[in-house]
């Protein structure tokens, strides 16, 4: 208690914002992954405005040898901000300052605070374009979605948030500032550290700055959305469309039980009746359109889709995504907690996948709304649970754990844009072979040899 005490009091002394009641702590002790409880309160949450704040808590946080937990906005799905061991809340919400948009070079220049929603919102009024865009990006940051190298429904045309860091400014666990490039597009100047921080959950260093690329805004966009009586034809479309060398921006799925759900939740005129239904948008020049939108709505007819909507004004399209991105919010109706997940495979075992994790929930009696990227190959199984319900707990645990054998026999990896954090740690070895895992506890220890940033997270 003493030593906590004084942790506490050091971190007064020197910044200007530091919350330490037990309410508050517990605030900032959990994230958007439903737990059935937490382990640990938080010691102090403390609010950084400069990079000069940062270096303070870690040199505190070295004397005390008590782990940083950065947080953005809290809303990854992985336990990558649970705070297993106690420690140090970082919080960015205050250092949120977009710093350049530079329209010469096609950069942006970013505090790890800043909502992502915002920055794609600023570059656009520019003509430019910010494309990775998970489904909450108007409350998420940055920061976190480098540390979990977000993605998005758009990650199949444009790539996630790995394609678009240039240069990173990063608070290293001794202190140190190391950057990663330069205001560069290209880079091939000695190992690619930028890569290593992103998607490391803020376990090798903090993130005070980014630097990052922009594209030109396409000049048009629409969304089709294609419904399927069964949902081996719908997956089995993505393949036929992506083989006519037609290259949408996304393609998305929800399956029956999705769409039922959002449409109660937030009606957008789904056809609840359909087994399945794909998201197809379509951008580039306004003279384009018609041309993808009809070679694309052939190859759905062949494919067997029973009915084909377009959007034709942006009231619609919001519509249709806002309709898609509740889906999770939308699920956490049906019972009292809900899980995501973000398993991947190579697309053409996409079908087993999908089918193969419906027969696993139904093996173990489990409602699941499938939602996912599916032209990436990635689905989010989003299951309604009673965490109160031990019988049900324990069948989910057992289902989840099947899951993962399926993605690992099926070639495929754990997470394709959520993160691993303390929720999947125990699974990782399924995917990652034991020599890697041996290389990235080398690389911990040399970035972080105290142990102090986000410990025990990933592996
Ligand atoms: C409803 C819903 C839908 C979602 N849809 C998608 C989706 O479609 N695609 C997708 O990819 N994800 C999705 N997610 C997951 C989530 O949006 C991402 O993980 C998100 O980008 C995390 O951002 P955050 O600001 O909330 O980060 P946080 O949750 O606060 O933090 C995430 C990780 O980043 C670390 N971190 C935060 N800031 C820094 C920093 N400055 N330096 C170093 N480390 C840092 C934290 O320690 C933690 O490990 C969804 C989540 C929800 C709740």
């Amino acid at each position: 208690m003493l030593m906590k005490n004084k942790l506490i009091s050091d971190l007064k002394k020197e910044l200007p914002c530091v919350l330490d009641t037990l309410e508050e702590r517990y605030a900032y002790s959990q994230d958007a992954t439903n737990l059935r409880q937490i382990s640990n309160i938080a010691d102090a949450v403390v609010f950084v405005e400069t990079v000069e704040d940062v270096q303070r808590v870690v040199k505190i946080a070295n004397k005390h040898k008590t782990p940083i937990i950065c947080r953005g906005a809290g809303t990854n799905v992985v336990g990558a901000c649970s705070v297993v061991h106690g420690g140090i809340i970082l919080n960015f919400s205050k250092m949120n300052k977009i710093l350049e948009i530079n329209r010469d070079n096609m950069t942006a220049i970013v505090e790890p605070g800043v909502v992502l929603g915002d920055l794609q919102k600023e570059v656009e009024k520019l003509g430019l374009f910010y494309p990775p865009d998970p489904s909450n990006l108007a409350v998420s940051t940055i920061g976190g979605s480098i540390a979990q190298s977000s993605g998005g429904a758009k990650s199949f045309k444009y790539g996630t948030t790995k394609d678009y860091v240039v240069d990173l400014k990063v608070v290293m666990a001794n202190g140190e500032i190391l950057r990663t490039g330069a205001n560069t597009i290209k880079n091939a100047t000695g190992y690619n550290l930028g890569s290593l921080f992103v998607g490391s959950e803020g376990t090798l260093g903090i993130v005070v700055e980014a630097t990052l690329k922009l594209i030109p805004m396409p000049e048009s966009r629409k969304v089709l959305s294609a419904y399927f009586d069964t949902v081996e034809d719908a997956v089995n479309a993505v393949n036929s469309v992506i083989e006519q060398r037609i290259y949408p921006a996304t393609i998305d799925f929800m399956d029956k039980n999705a769409l039922q759900t959002v449409e109660k939740f937030y009606p957008a005129n789904l056809l609840t009746d359909k087994e399945a239904m794909l998201l197809i948008e379509i951008d580039g020049f306004e003279c384009s359109m018609n041309y993808q939108e009809n070679i694309i709505v052939n190859i759905l007819k062949s494919c067997k889709a029973c009915e084909i909507q377009a959007s034709h004004n942006d009231e619609e399209y919001n519509k249709i995504w806002t309709a898609r991105r509740s889906s999770m919010g939308a699920c956490a109706r049906l019972k009292p907690n809900v899980t995501t997940d973000d398993v991947i495979v190579p697309r053409e075992n996409l079908a087993e996948l999908v089918l193969g994790i419906r027969a696993i929930c139904e093996k173990y009696n489990l409602d699941v709304c499938m939602v996912g990227h599916v032209g990436d190959g990635s689905v989010h199984p989003q299951i309604p649970i009673d965490y109160s319900n031990e019988d049900e707990y324990r069948r989910y645990k057992l289902a989840k754990s099947e899951i993962y054998d399926l993605t690992a026999k099926l070639d495929g990896i754990l997470s394709g844009e959520h993160g691993i954090g303390s929720e999947k740690r125990k699974h990782i070895h399924k995917v990652v072979n034991s020599v890697a895992l041996d290389y990235m506890r080398k690389i911990k220890k040399t970035f972080d040899p105290n142990n102090i940033l986000n410990p025990y997270k990933i592996f």
